[in-house]
């Protein structure tokens, strides 16, 4: 090889190991290489953000000293073991393992290695992704999925205390009427007994329906202020916490307008019609293979329609008919107020809640909330 090739073969090295350093240098994943006795040999920025530990204090020492106490005195074992019998527990595969910080704390991390080994050079390199952020996310939004279904189950006992409210009203006013009746009946010659008899039972009905009317009076001063949203921005956040916990084979298809469709709405209750057309369909697909939830916003005119669509087994025939009407469920611990309570926050909002069983299989449901062109005020 001439002076002139040994040249530019050194060059273009350099210029290959100036490239894998610019990189370490800037990837997000921390990376760790060692030998096969376990020696960090190269340990770049985002590992020492990891770890807490630099460069230099970590190259040359053992990598067991990055895992916790158990783990990193099983490490030495692991590595004899794979490089005498080449099977393999990590190196390829992955996997979510714990690390250890300088100041002693340990994190989760997702642990990927990989191996080189040419001509006698035998190194092991690891990819450390920290997922305590990932972790504290998914913790967060559990909590806020409980938040959430717990104030919908407030909300459905207190829709369910208003219906109950309503029936239980109607026999009260038949005993006000017949009271009435028997009142008129009465004369001069009936017993005195029998008399504060039937005015006790006037007292106790009116005082029945004064406790019905003052629950339906709290029920009612529920009244919240209307806002201007971003309809795609509240369907992707409520129907993502919807999602949580669900089967993650359950595919989310938005299908949304070119321009961002505004509504006028109370953001709560259409959040809580949201959650829980998603949640029934969801329950409805119940994980089977390709499973699909496809949300659609169709503007109209003054008015913007959303379709929740699934690919489940469509309604059971039970429910039909009487699907809106409260207490309809074929849940065994399902209170089947949902969808009444949704209908009647659609109607609030002065739309109609519909359902459709395409020929194709699933159920669709649709509603339709007041729309805003002009989005100065809304909340993007
Ligand atoms: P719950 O969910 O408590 O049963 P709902 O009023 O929300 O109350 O729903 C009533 C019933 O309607 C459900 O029990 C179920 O049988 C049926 N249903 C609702 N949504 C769907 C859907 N997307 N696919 C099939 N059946 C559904």
């Amino acid at each position: 090889m001439s002076g002139e090739d040994l040249e530019q073969l050194h060059r273009a090295l350099r210029l290959q190991e100036a490239l894998l350093r610019s990189m370490l240098n800037i990837v997000p994943d921390g990376l760790v290489t060692i030998d096969t006795k376990g020696i960090v040999q190269s340990f770049n920025p985002s590992a020492e953000r990891a770890f807490g530990y630099t460069a230099a204090e970590t190259i040359g020492r053992n990598v067991n000293m990055l895992m916790p106490h158990q783990h990193g005195h099983a490490h030495d074992g692991f590595l004899k073991r794979y490089l005498t019998t080449g099977e393999r527990r990590i190196i390829g595969i992955g996997r979510i393992v714990f690390g250890q910080r300088k100041d002693g704390s340990t994190f989760p991390m997702e642990l990927q290695v990989g191996e080189v080994n040419i001509e006698g050079a035998h190194l092991f390199v690891g990819f450390v992704r920290d997922l305590t952020a990932r972790r504290e996310h998914e913790r967060r939004m559990a909590e806020l999925q409980a938040e959430v279904i717990h104030l919908s189950r407030l909300s459905e006992l207190g829709h369910m205390a208003s219906a109950i409210a309503h029936e239980v009203n109607q026999p009260l006013a038949a005993i006000g009427n017949y009271i009435g009746g028997i009142r008129r009946l009465l004369n001069d010659a009936t017993p005195p007994v029998l008399r504060q008899a039937i005015e006790r039972v006037a007292a106790q009905a009116e005082r029945a329906r004064d406790i019905v009317n003052s629950m339906r009076g709290l029920v009612k001063k529920g009244d919240r202020p209307q806002e201007t949203l971003n309809l795609e921005t509240l369907i992707r956040e409520t129907s993502a916490l919807a999602l949580v916990g669900t089967d993650s084979t359950v595919a989310l298809d938005l299908v949304v307008p070119a321009e961002p469709a505004f509504a006028h709405v109370d953001k709560v209750q259409i959040q809580q019609v949201v959650l829980n057309l998603v949640r029934n369909a969801v329950e409805a697909m119940d994980g089977a293979p390709g499973s699909r939830l496809t949300i659609s916003i169709e503007p109209a005119g003054d008015r913007v329609g959303i379709a929740v669509a699934d690919t489940g087994p469509g309604l059971p025939d039970a429910v039909r008919a009487r699907l809106f009407q409260p207490f309809t469920t074929t849940k065994p611990d399902g209170l089947g107020v949902g969808l009444s309570i949704c209908r009647t926050i659609v109607e609030a909002h002065g739309g109609t809640l519909t359902v459709e069983s395409p020929s194709e299989g699933g159920t669709i449901f649709r509603f339709s909330v007041p729309s805003r062109t002009d989005a100065e005020d809304a909340v993007p």
